[in-house]
């Protein structure tokens, strides 16, 4: 994970996970997770460090190790905020302390 994320704000609560391919096992984000259960959307701010470059909008979040589709990318209108929309059953997650 080279990027650091310059929207990065720390979130009280929060646990950290770390979010790989599942296809190729490759960490992919180090992410602040707020409350249970899977992880459905990741925002963009709630990011620590990542392998890939996010002040780059693609619209879909790939790989950078194997190129496949983990999820993609839209707007929250209400809030107005960046989220990444999670493909179920292509990442792998799992919590750091
Ligand atoms: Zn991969």
């Amino acid at each position: 994970m080279i990027y650091k994320n310059p929207c990065y704000k720390k979130i009280k609560g929060s646990y950290i996970l770390v979010v790989s391919c599942g296809y190729c096992k490759y960490d992919i984000v180090k992410y602040q997770k707020v409350g249970k259960g899977n992880l459905l959307r990741m925002h963009i701010d709630r990011i620590i460090k990542s392998s890939i470059d996010l002040s780059k909008d693609l619209g879909v979040l790939l790989c950078p190790n194997c190129g496949e589709l983990l999820a993609t990318r839209m707007t929250l209108k209400r809030e107005n905020k960046d989220v990444y929309k999670m493909i179920r059953s292509t990442f792998n997650t799992r919590k750091v302390k």
